[in-house]
């Protein structure tokens, strides 16, 4: 049986369901929270060749009829304005209607896609998750944020639109390729921070994960969603600058900067670049005098156990000060110029600071490069 997560939202509360073999059974595990058994069907190639067949039954099973089943090319530029477009016009020509719910089969790229054009069309459809990469099942399919890049930026256009029900099926994780696990338990190692025991969790079994173990990684996605599920439903439209859902930028202030600065061609995978954010911001909060000395030592030495780059020297290319602090000045969530960074007491123990001194974080770079 799946285990069953609450996302409580006042106005539109879900359930994430992570466990095994769930694509088989999905039709009887989502009729229950959609207004009629039709559905569209979204993926990107590679994954539909892998795991549409076990949907597709699991959804014929249950009686549902599958009005489209359509795929975009894998990778991040299926996150942009023209498929996105496609897209669109595929799913009304296919004679989709108010009740058709729009599933999404894939990673974050599909997921965010998907979700986008299940807002928008005719005004809001029914949404369904079903993440196929780690990073979607802890991180992007639980939430509500959809959306596409545009050239000004990432994600910058898009809508809350929240799923009616998560099927996290661990056992299509047998399929991703290493590095694409590695850059998802990212995200794993971040949660574990922003809650506490799921570090000392990760500390000691996480590598696990990593090796593909079945158990660690159910372990690892319901206990992730249950942190992320917490936050969502505390600050649903991320509104609190301070606390909430800004919390889960934990590396990425960093992590962007690094992400950007390597112009999203695939060479550094967004995990990656959270990895080394993981450790910064552990570094930052040491150098403020927030936490112990030996914590950043102990988040590098765990990235670096679990075979993701864990410093700036890690990585093939380097980078400069300058460039790293120009993109951090950019991101959308810098406000008023001053430099707001996630910041760590200790595992468990979150809190932002949005007066962190310029010079300061140009010395840990010169530092850490
Ligand atoms: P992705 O969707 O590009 O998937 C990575 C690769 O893995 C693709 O090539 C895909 O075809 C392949 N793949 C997926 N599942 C597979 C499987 N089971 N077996 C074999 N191959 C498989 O990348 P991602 O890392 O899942 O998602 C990244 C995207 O997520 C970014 O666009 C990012 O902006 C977005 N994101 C969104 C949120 C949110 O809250 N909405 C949060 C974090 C990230
Ligand atoms: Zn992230």
């Amino acid at each position: 049986m799946p285990d069953r997560l609450p996302v409580a939202l006042s106005a539109s509360p879900y359930e994430v369901l992570v466990g095994e073999g769930l694509l088989a059974r999905a039709g009887g595990l989502i009729a229950p929270v959609l207004p009629a058994r039709r559905v569209a069907i979204v993926s990107d190639a590679s994954v539909a060749a892998l795991h549409l067949p076990a949907l597709r039954a699991g959804l014929e099973r249950a009686g549902f009829e599958i009005r489209a089943s359509l795929s975009v090319p894998p990778g991040e530029a299926s996150k942009s304005f023209s498929p996105f477009g496609t897209l669109m016009e595929a799913l009304l020509a296919a004679g989709i209607d108010r009740s058709t719910a729009i599933v999404a089969l894939g990673g974050g790229v599909v997921g965010d896609l998907a979700g986008f054009a299940a807002a928008a069309a005719l005004r809001g459809l029914p949404f369904v998750q079903v993440p196929t990469t780690l990073l979607a099942q802890v991180d992007s399919s639980v939430g509500g944020k959809t959306g596409i890049n545009l050239k000004a930026g990432k994600n910058l256009a898009g809508a809350f639109h929240q799923p009616r029900i998560v099927l996290a099926d661990t056992g299509v994780l047998a399929t991703l390729p290493a590095r694409e696990l590695r850059a998802g338990y990212a995200e794993v190692a971040k949660h574990g921070l922003l809650q506490g025991p799921l570090w000392d969790w990760c500390e000691a079994e996480g590598a696990k994960a990593v090796a593909g173990d079945a158990a660690a990684l159910r372990h690892a996605v319901l206990e992730s969603c249950r942190l992320k599920a917490a936050v969502v439903a505390a600050d649903e439209r991320e509104e609190s600058p301070e606390g909430g859902r800004a919390l889960l930028n934990l590396g990425h202030t960093f992590g962007h900067a690094i992400e950007a600065e390597c112009g999203y061609d695939g060479s550094l995978l967004h995990g990656e670049g959270v990895a080394i954010g993981l450790g910064l911001a552990a570094r930052l909060s040491a150098r403020l005098g927030l936490c112990d000395a030996a914590l950043p030592g102990r988040v590098e030495a765990h990235i670096a156990a679990v075979g993701l780059p864990a410093r700036l020297a890690d990585l093939p290319r380097g980078f400069t000060v300058e460039a790293l602090m120009g993109r951090m000045r950019k991101d959308k969530k810098v406000r008023d110029g001053a430099l707001r960074f996630v910041l760590l007491r200790a595992p468990g123990e979150a809190l932002t600071r949005g007066d962190v001194p310029p010079a300061l974080v140009e010395d840990l770079l010169r530092e850490a490069g």
